[in-house]
């Protein structure tokens, strides 16, 4: 990126509008804004006072096109930490194309997507997870999604890693300051002290760490696949869910013996929900592929949907549906049973269910906080409420308030506080293995690292750039 250059772009969404925004950002931002906007006053754009905001003509090929608003933010009192005009014209297509061209005219160049969130991150406006925030709000789908993000936006997530890393260098500094000077009459950290604090804070990145999976199915959403056999009535669930909630629709692929994938808000949750063809042998091609599908997603997926038939003896396919039941579990994935049909005499209940799974009337111990189980009827409604209550307890811990709680919210924040956790546990087992503390500041260091790529102090430049091309051009 050239951060010499001045760069514009049209920041409101390309189309027909009231108004439309075009900002400007760099060295030259004022003086090629005098250019295209001439204040009513007379007096140039650029000699009126920070943060006002001027009417005035805009003028195109040099002529007057177009009349609207200006306003002149001066470094470093802007978003890019930059000069920077933001001109709103009228939201014409054609419009908006011409007055930006004039701009670049002036002198500006093309910005690339992303680039004024970039730039503020580059000038030390904004830390990196802050950044992932805006991409955050101007993504988000659900009413969970804003507050999460806007919590992230306001730096909750940032002071927390910062209070980690102020923890770290105090422990660093101690143990590095009696080693380099040893005959100076200096406090020395006692080993027993260090441990003490290295445990203590072992303890909050963890907990940290561990909000990754509500942070997670808030912002990216349970990958989730519904199964059973024909007829169970899998399409007519997904149905009843999606009827009650807003949702997104997105055809995956052609048939509908496919894969259907359908986001929905679910409580504080979002649910990447895929109905897929059941699960069964069968000699038709089509429905073959269907199938094989079904079970490569379901192997994939975070959570299971297995729907059974409560109107119908349970058969083989049941059992079958039962056992790879029982085979996800073991690969860590979470499995909600639904009997289906509840509004008709039923023929089986859970105890039969999960003796056909587990050998036994109830969950083995160690799947008991991965596995529910709910009775419903699709076509009625009944137990839908219970559904969704069972599901958002798999993923939500209570009531946690986003704008209190630092809650990890992408893959990148994830892996660096797992990293520092375990570098963190390896300055741990060093001291109690009886090194030296020197051995235990390495991997203190190592941890404070990790921690920096958070706010991007330690990142690569490889992965700020892709963080910023998930932006739209002109934010
Ligand atoms: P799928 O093949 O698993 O997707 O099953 P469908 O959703 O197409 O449903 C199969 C049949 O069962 C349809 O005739 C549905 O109307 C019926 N069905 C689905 N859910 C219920 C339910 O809760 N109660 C009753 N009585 N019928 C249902």
């Amino acid at each position: 990126m050239k951060i010499n250059e001045t760069i514009a772009a049209v920041s409101t969404p390309y189309g027909r509008g009231g108004i439309a925004v075009i900002r400007i950002s760099g060295e030259r931002a004022a003086e090629i804004a005098d250019k295209v906007f001439i204040p009513k006053s007379g007096k140039a754009l650029s000699s009126h006072a920070d943060r006002s905001a001027i009417y005035g003509d805009i003028l195109c090929d040099g002529r007057v096109t177009d009349d609207g608003i200006a306003v002149i933010y001066r470094a470093p009192r802007s978003y890019t930490g930059e000069d920077t005009v933001e001109i709103s014209c009228h939201g014409g297509i054609l419009l908006t194309e011409k007055v930006l061209s004039s701009v670049f005219e002036a002198g500006a160049v093309p910005a690339s997507a992303g680039e004024f969130t970039r730039r503020a991150f580059v000038n030390g406006r904004i830390e990196l997870s802050r950044a992932e925030a805006v991409i955050g709000l101007i993504d988000a789908e659900s009413e969970s999604q804003i507050k999460l993000f806007a919590s992230h936006s306001s730096g909750v997530l940032g002071r927390r890693i910062d209070s980690y890393c102020a923890a770290l260098r105090s422990l660093l500094s101690s143990v590095y300051v009696c080693i380099d000077y040893p005959d100076e009459d200096l406090e020395e950290l006692g080993r027993d002290e260090l441990a003490a604090r290295l445990s203590s804070l072992l303890a909050e990145l963890e907990a940290t760490r561990d909000t990754y999976r509500e942070g997670k199915a808030v912002s990216l959403g349970v990958d989730t696949v519904i199964l059973g056999k024909p007829n169970a009535g899998k399409s007519s669930l997904l149905n009843r869910l999606l009827g009650e909630e807003r949702a997104i629709v997105t055809d995956i692929a052609g048939t509908t013996r496919d894969t259907i994938e359908e986001k929905l808000t679910l409580g504080r949750i979002m649910l990447r929900l895929c109905d897929t063809a059941g699960i069964r042998q069968t000699e038709d091609e089509i429905e073959r592929i269907g199938v094989l599908r079904a079970l490569e997603r379901a192997h994939g997926a975070e959570l299971i949907f297995a729907v059974f038939d409560g109107s119908c003896e349970l058969d083989r396919e049941d059992r079958e549906l039962a056992l790879l039941s029982l085979r996800l579990l073991s690969e860590g994935k979470n499995v909600v049973f639904i009997i289906n049909k509840a509004d008709m005499p039923q023929k089986f209940g859970f105890s039969e269910l999960f003796s056909l799974a587990f050998g036994s009337e109830s969950a083995p111990p160690e799947y008991a906080d991965r596995i529910k189980s709910v009775s419903v009827s699709a076509r009625s409604g009944d137990g839908i409420h219970a559904l969704k209550s069972a599901v958002e307890s798999l993923f939500v811990s209570g009531n946690i308030d986003y704008s209190n709680v630092a809650v990890i919210a992408s893959a990148r924040q994830h892996a660096a506080v797992s990293a520092a956790a375990d570098a963190v546990k390896r300055a741990q087992s060093a001291l109690s293995l009886g090194f030296g503390t020197d051995v235990c500041g390495l991997d203190m260091e190592q941890a404070l690292s990790l921690l920096g790529e958070i706010d991007g102090r330690t990142v690569s430049e490889q992965i700020t750039d892709e963080i910023f091309h998930r932006f739209c051009v002109g934010k």
